[in-house]
């Protein structure tokens, strides 16, 4: 490992670079231990910047030669790049340097992956192929030539020709260098076209594997159902003449989204029935949405810097739920995504790893693709259009492509569209890019001569290095509904700008209940003393399909919460007011699923650290499996009926419906596991004709402690199929108990199959022990002593997902003085390895901090 000492790097720093590069010609000569790459960029001086030295990244590169308008020319290089003096006007830079892909295990830059050469550029890949200003706010013409006897050569762009062992790209659109992308290998391809808005035809391909063939089909249709609603909803067409997208099976991210030529993780776009689950489908075709959507937020209007990573990932994280929500069930979506967000950023704001959506520094920024970013990015936006409304919303938007296409744009550029199309000021709104966690809203309420005030009181606890927080600008979208359960107030976004603020609705003449945050309106938490007879009713009667929902959640929070900490019995007015809504056939069977879904343990944790009490996991366990089991057995008669209900008997397919009602089979199944010890989920096993089916089977059999058969039968069906197989080293972990999570993930690290270099076979085994979280944070440490050993090991090769990973410790505080004891040691063990990468070093420190 090689890595200078780290560095922090500040966003009131950002200086322009003192030179454009108007042209940039690059060959490849591939060869895997020695592969030469020539570079030969026009550089002119750069009015807009200040005065520099001429630098240029690069990192593990062994220099050829070099040279300035052809005569050759002797720079100073170190670990992170080369200076040299240059000519005070424009000159021609060129350059050669040798790498070797096929020992690149960090998945960044050149690297191959069985057989085929891959790159990944974003952040700071680039870098690592050749001596660049690796910036995003370099953007320049690439135009490249690539020599090898691969069949399939690619880059970016439009093919420019091709011949007997070499092929040519030209991308006429500016880019940064982290967009540039180049493939090459024995690869087949799926072929397919789309007619443009204007009329232009484009040219689409999947290439894959061969072998992979028969999983393309379903990317194809995703891709061009992406780039029809780009056009019908945002009024933005494709721009080049073909669009590529590869299959790669060692990747460290879902996709990444180079211009016309995308490379996916395999996992992220390549599907069968047979193979892949309903949840699967509905990733891949989101993910295909989100890179095709980058093409103009993220690759035609880019981020200024680093910091700016919101700019492109939240609006396009934005885009792709709308996509999602118009091809799928909206409410599904919303409520899937709110899971997500408290399952995922809400730790992250609420532990040592908590940061701005615009980080205002960084030392990795790999460490900075966070939910933070995306997800809390995304919400951001939503905000941002429920506060100026949709009309002003597409305006907004419009104006922004408009005045901003070929731009490396900032936070600044993206509120002043907004500003300028509405009229509005959004200075304070603004505080939801500089401040860090998560803010939290009391409410208070009163009635009296048929009027009824809301009071609203806001507050963000402190994070690190920000202990006060000013007000920020959240919406509110509430409803009243009168005791009988009619609405007597419509949704109305209020706007919660003060630290208190009260809002009067007046001529109702009985106390009204109130629905508050519908939609969930706003990424905050919800303070509010609310009686277990109020949320049965919100059960029972709220028109908000959102805020239903989240009553049935708020009660079985509460009902787990007064199981572990009081030792109390099951909610049974609970469970009942939840069985009418399960019982109603009215409602769509994946929003019926969703109902029978319960706080994860990880959320309880974290909500009785809240309330200060320390949580403890085997008591959250016992609690969530004592539910589990009183649920089956008092809905023992339901259950057959339900089951009968989710069954598909049409051909299957991957859509809404259809997964809709296998998700509450699933669900109905994992029920009946409890009383017939497995019996249904064998039957189910056996017969299955789809993964889905299959999947959910084999993890009620494992969960039930009779899955050794089922085990040993799949693996024998998928042996041969990498993506599989991710499926059955994953889920042995995720089902198994507490007592057996860590020795179980330790004997699947034995096997043969366990490839540590492989990201998904990794994450498959080591993110499934972290999110076992009884299993995880066993007493006596060993789920901790085995993530640090993993995390160790895999940072001498892949220092990015190492770093990821050490998530997993981020809320090691809120636990029991044992507990935290032992994760620290940990902790402590890794940071203390001699060359430990950059990445894992900022993480680390972080977390420890
Ligand atoms: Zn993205």
């Amino acid at each position: 490992m090689k890595d200078a000492s780290p560095q922090t790097i500040y966003l009131k720093d950002y200086t322009p670079f003192g030179w454009t590069a108007e042209e940039v010609h690059l060959t490849f000569v591939l060869a895997p231990s020695a592969t030469r790459v020539r570079s030969r960029i026009r550089f002119a001086p750069n009015p807009d910047a200040p005065q520099q030295d001429f630098f240029l990244h690069g990192e593990q590169l062994k220099p050829i030669s070099f040279a300035i308008d052809g005569a050759p020319v002797s720079p100073e290089i170190t670990e992170t790049g080369l200076t040299c003096a240059v000519p005070e006007g424009a000159f021609i830079w060129e350059a050669e340097v040798e790498i070797a892909p096929v020992e690149n295990f960090a998945l960044e830059g050149l690297y191959m992956s069985n057989g085929m050469y891959c790159t990944q550029c974003e952040a700071e890949g680039f870098r690592k192929i050749t001596f660049y200003p690796d910036r995003p706010d370099v953007m320049s013409v690439f135009t490249v030539r690539i020599e090898g006897d691969e069949t399939v050569k690619l880059s970016n762009g439009n093919p420019q020709g091709q011949g007997d062992g070499w092929a040519e790209w030209h991308d006429p659109w500016p880019k940064p260098a982290y967009l540039f992308a180049l493939v090459a290998g024995d690869l087949v391809n799926h072929p397919g076209a789309f007619t443009t808005m204007s009329g232009r035809e484009v040219e689409l391909n999947l290439w894959v594997r061969p072998g992979d063939e028969g999983k393309c089909a379903f990317g194809m249709e995703a891709l061009k159902k992406s780039m029809k609603w780009d056009e019908e909803v945002y009024g933005r067409e494709y721009d080049l003449d073909i669009f590529n997208i590869v299959a790669v099976d060692d990747f460290n991210m879902g996709a990444m989204e180079n211009k016309g030529l995308n490379i996916f993780n395999s996992s992220a776009v390549l599907a069968s029935p047979e193979t892949s689950t309903d949840a699967n489908f509905e990733r891949i075709e989101a993910i295909i949405a989100h890179e095709y959507f980058h093409n103009w937020t993220g690759n035609r209007i880019t981020c200024r810097d680093w910091f700016q990573l919101c700019l492109k990932e939240g609006l396009t994280v934005f885009r792709d739920a709308q996509f999602t929500s118009d091809m799928r069930s909206a409410e599904v979506k919303r409520i899937s995504d709110v899971i997500d967000l408290r399952g995922r950023q809400f730790p992250e704001d609420q532990g040592p790893l908590s940061h701005p959506v615009r980080p205002e520094s960084f030392q990795e920024i790999n460490n900075f693709y966070t939910a933070t970013v995306y997800e809390k990015g995304a919400e951001v936006i939503g905000m941002l259009k429920t506060l100026v409304g949709d009309e002003a919303y597409a305006k907004a938007l419009d104006l922004y492509f408009e005045r901003h296409d070929g731009d490396a744009a900032t936070i600044e550029d993206w509120l002043k569209v907004f500003e300028d199309a509405t009229g509005r000021d959004l200075t304070q709104f603004k505080r939801w890019y500089s401040q860090a966690g998560t803010p939290h809203v009391a409410v208070s309420e009163a009635f009296e001569n048929g009027t009824y005030t809301l009071t609203l009181k806001q507050h963000t606890p402190p994070t690190p290095g920000q202990p006060d927080k000013a007000p920020q600008v959240i919406p509110v979208a509430v409803g009243l509904l009168s005791p009988n359960g009619d609405e007597a107030l419509p949704t109305k976004v209020l706007e919660l700008t003060e630290a208190e603020q009260s809002f009067t609705f007046e001529g109702l003449s009985a106390k009204p209940v109130p629905s508050i945050l519908r939609g969930f309106s706003a990424p905050v938490v919800l303070e509010r003393e609310t009686s277990k007879e109020e949320r049965a009713f919100l059960l029972a009667h709220d028109t908000d399909t959102f805020n239903r929902w989240e009553a049935s959640r708020d009660l079985a929070r509460e009902c787990l919460v007064a199981m572990i900490t009081e030792g109390a019995e099951p909610d049974t007015a609970w469970l009942d007011g939840l069985e009418a809504v399960i019982r109603d056939s009215a409602l769509d069977p994946a929003y019926r699923a969703l109902m029978l879904g319960l706080p994860t343990q990880s959320e309880l944790a974290q909500v009785l650290h809240q309330r200060g009490v320390t949580p403890d996991p085997d008591a959250i366990w016992t609690a969530t499996e004592t539910l589990k089991k009183t649920r089956a057995e008092r809905w023992s008669k339901l259950l057959p009926q339900l089951a009968e209900e989710a069954k598909v008997t049409e051909p299957y397919q991957p859509d809404a419906e259809q997964s809709g009602k296998r998700a509450l089979g699933s669900a109905v199944l994992a029920l009946t596991s409890r009383l017939d010890g497995g019996e249904a989920a064998k039957a189910q096993f056996e017969s299955a004709d789809n993964m889905t089916l299959q999947l959910s089977a084999l993890a009620c059999l494992v969960q039930a402690g009779a899955g050794e058969d089922a085990l040993a039968k799949f693996r024998a069906q998928w042996n041969g199929d990498r993506l599989v197989m991710d499926k059955w080293f994953g889920l042995q972990v995720a089902a198994s108990g507490p007592s057996e999570t860590a020795d179980r993930a330790k004997a699947l690290t034995e096997d043969p199959d366990f490839d540590m270099k492989n990201p998904n076979r990794f994450r498959a085994v080591m993110g499934a022990l972290a999110m076992n979280h009884a299993g995880f944070h066993r007493i006596d440490g060993a789920g901790y002593q085995l993530l640090a050993d993993w995390l160790i090991k895999l940072d001498e090769k892949n220092p990015q997902t190492t770093a990821r990973m050490c998530s997993a410790f981020q809320t090691w505080k809120r636990y029991d003085e044992t507990r935290r004891g032992l994760m620290k040691a940990q902790l402590e063990r890794i940071a203390a390895k001699p060359g430990l990468s950059r990445d894992v070093t900022e993480m680390v420190t972080r977390l420890l901090s």
